[in-house]
């Protein structure tokens, strides 16, 4: 499933987890994603992810 850029947040995309999505993960071996703040914090702990919040959730991650 591809998204736009633009497109709002929804759900968090990994599994098992129906938070809603606040952070845009970029991963260098797969395609970009929205996770939820606490996804993210789990993910980021690996080498080379990177998170920024998506728009409107600024407050989300620090
Ligand atoms: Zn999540």
């Amino acid at each position: 499933m591809t998204a736009d850029a633009g497109d709002p947040p929804s759900t968090c995309t990994e599994s098992d987890c129906e938070r809603q999505a606040a952070v845009r993960l970029r991963v260098p071996w797969e395609a970009d994603h929205a996770v939820c703040p606490a996804c993210a914090r789990a993910l980021v702990q690996r080498g080379g992810v990177v998170a920024e919040p998506l728009p409107g959730h600024e407050d989300a991650w620090p």
